[in-house]
């Protein structure tokens, strides 16, 4: 979906959720402000009415005062008034006299001058009763019985309002306004009243009319409705229309009850003590919070439309538009491949930033991508390079496996001619070297003849040497064996100790001469499975060069089985070896001490021993100091395994 679609759709939603949440909310919420603000104007009206019927009653007092204050009214001779306590409607002559016609015209003059009194009259102690005007039927009357007169009676001091009644000579309901005569000595002696018919005050009130088609309705303190705009229900008893609601109407000071008809809102009047109340139909609170309703949500929706309308207008100005166009582009790039693209929207705010930083990206992607080109170039450069340089590798390999094939021949050759040599020279050597010693040891032994001391010691120098190069050539060819792979060894059983014994005593006679005394330390027997004569060339050697190095002291041979292995010590207190000569002690024709008697030797022993021990599984170590003495160890295995 386009995202100009989207934000359409989400200003719909908006707009549809405010308007629906609004519409839930607000006519409740109108409502209870509809029959507040009704409840609150008439209560005010109430008010209105309670002070225009107060007014009207204390106008209605005052005149009453008046009367009560004028003389002629107040005149105590009362025995010529008129009195109806035994009038017979057929024979009564209404007949006063001068002073009671004052009186009459006095209180004929209130009735007239104020259209709602409906009478004036004055009663006395004697029962004496004078009215404004003739009364419709002149039956038996009493005054002193009259709620009226016995009110004023007991409230001497003031002017005083009766309760509703229904008078005597018309049919509508009356008040009366009445005030006792007393004398100056505090004596009572009548009293003198105004009738205001309910009528009077009806057409008094309906001049306050409520608000709209609200009601009016007032009640005296018992609940008989005195005035109410539904004429029909004057005089009645409220019960009928109030019905549960009475109780609150007539006790409470205040308050709002629910009807059947609508909200009676209500209050008592202070001077009468009436309840006056007002009742809204339900009709029109629903008609204003209607109203409201229609006036708030239309101002809603146009405010909701004009908000959308313009939402829509920025954004798509402001955002959507960019966007689309950065996304084109995009697109455009996707497509092409190509990041050559122009982008002609200017924006301010983020998607400005977000334009820019787009711009860079792609100026980024074109540097990077020309960047790539051009080490695209030069790595096929390089690996046409790398080609030609593998082509002449190859060649060269080529050429130098050609070459290492002719080297191999020629080192072939070289091998055979070596082998060869050392078969020539063990037999063309040795044999006439062993015949050379063996013939100078016949000739020192003076068994061809005396010798002089002269050719005694050269025929010496002649055995040594011959014994030294047969020794040298015994040793090279046997490590041309060990180098080749030939040499061969002889396994068997023997007892070490016992070839260890044999090693001592051909080297006690030369111990002697030397003056070193020759030591061992052997067990019984260790039973080995090996090469007798290789390991007895090794320990041959090892006592030869520790016999040889040594001056003076002694020449210690142990033997011990350790674990799955022999290990042959020679100790000696000779000459030592330095330091710096260790590493090369066991390289063929080393040799550390090259002076004096110990010029003799080969340089090939320890290279030689050291070679067979390796090839018997085994191997040689040694610790020297120098001038304190050495320590060679031979360690064989106990069971040497066959190749
Ligand atoms: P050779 O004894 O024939 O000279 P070797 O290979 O047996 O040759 O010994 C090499 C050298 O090691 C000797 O020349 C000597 O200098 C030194 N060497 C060997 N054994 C001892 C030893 N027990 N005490 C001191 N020097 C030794």
């Amino acid at each position: 979906m386009k995202l100009q679609t989207r934000v359409v759709l989400i200003f719909v939603i908006i707009f549809f959720l405010v308007t629906a949440l609004v519409g839930v909310i607000l006519p409740s919420a109108i409502h209870e402000q509809t029959l507040k603000s009704a409840t609150e104007s008439s209560s005010l009206q109430i008010s209105l009415i309670d002070h225009s019927i107060s007014a009207f009653i204390s106008s209605a007092k005052s005149h009453v005062l008046e009367l009560s204050q004028n003389p002629a009214v107040r005149d105590r001779d009362d025995s010529g008034f008129t009195n109806y306590l035994n009038a017979d409607e057929e024979t009564f002559i209404l007949s006063p006299d001068e002073q009671e016609q004052g009186i009459i015209t006095i209180l004929n003059n209130y009735r007239t001058t104020n259209p709602y009194v409906n009478s004036v009259y004055m009663g006395r102690e004697n029962g004496a009763f004078v009215r404004s005007h003739p009364r419709g039927n002149n039956t038996a009357y009493d005054p002193r019985d009259r709620p009226w007169y016995i009110l004023a009676e007991e409230n001497p001091d003031s002017v005083v309002i009766t309760g509703t009644y229904r008078s005597v000579t018309t049919p509508d309901m009356n008040i009366g306004v009445v005030k006792a005569l007393v004398d100056e000595n505090g004596t009572f002696y009548g009293v003198v009243g105004a009738d205001i018919t309910l009528e009077g005050i009806s057409d008094f009130i309906s001049g306050i009319d409520p608000e709209g088609s609200s009601q009016l309705i007032i009640s005296d303190e018992n609940g008989i409705v005195l005035t109410s705009s539904d004429e029909s229900q004057n005089y009645n008893d409220i019960r009928r229309f109030l019905k549960d609601g009475t109780f609150s109407f007539l006790t409470e000071e205040s308050g709002i009850i629910r009807t059947d008809k609508g909200y009676l809102v209500h209050s008592i009047s202070s001077e009468t003590g009436w309840k006056i109340g007002i009742l809204i139909p339900f009709s029109d609170i629903e008609t204003e919070t209607n109203e409201v309703i229609f006036m708030v949500l239309g101002y809603l929706i146009a405010g909701l439309i004009l908000l959308s309308v313009i939402s829509v207008f920025a954004l798509n100005r402001e955002i959507i538009r960019p966007l689309e166009e950065l996304t084109g582009v995009s697109r455009k790039i996707v497509e092409t491949g190509n990041p050559d693209q122009k982008i002609t929207v200017k924006s301010s705010g983020e998607i400005g930033i977000l334009e820019a930083a787009f711009k860079e990206m792609l100026e980024k992607i074109k540097t990077e991508e020309r960047e790539i080109k051009e080490a695209l170039g030069g790595e096929r450069q390089a690996k046409a390079e790398l080609k030609r340089a593998r082509d002449g590798l190859e060649e060269e390999v080529k050429a130098r496996t050609a070459e290492l094939a002719e080297a191999n021949e020629h080192l072939k050759d070289l091998d055979r001619l070596k082998s060869m040599f050392i078969a020539s020279m063990s037999h063309e050597l040795r044999t006439p070297l062993n015949s050379i010693i063996g013939f100078t040891g016949i000739l020192l032994k003076g068994w061809s003849g005396e010798i002089n001391d002269e050719q005694e010691t050269q025929l010496k120098i002649i055995q040594s040497s011959s014994k030294h190069l047969l020794s040298l050539i015994n040793d090279v060819i046997d490590i041309s064996k060990i180098e080749a792979g030939t040499v061969e060894l002889s396994y068997s059983s023997f007892d070490l100790v016992f070839v260890l014994k044999e090693v001592m005593d051909s080297f006690k006679e030369q111990a002697e001469e030397q003056g070193i005394s020759l030591k061992s330390d052997l067990p019984g027997m260790i039973n080995i499975y090996g090469d007798e004569r290789r390991t007895k060339q090794i320990v041959l050697n090892l006592v030869s060069n520790a016999i040889k190095f040594t001056d003076e002291g002694t020449v210690t041979l142990k033997a011990e089985a350790v674990d799955d292995s022999a290990v042959i010590s020679v100790a000696d207190t000779g000459i030592g070896i330095p330091e710096e000569k260790i590493s090369g002690l066991f390289m063929p024709f080393f040799r550390v001490h090259t002076k004096g008697r110990l010029t003799e030797g080969t340089g090939l022993g320890l290279y030689l021993s050291e070679k067979i021990a390796r090839a018997l599984g085994g191997g040689i170590t040694f610790k020297s100091i120098l001038g304190q003495g050495s320590e060679f160890a031979l360690t064989i295995p106990l069971r040497c395994t066959e190749e």
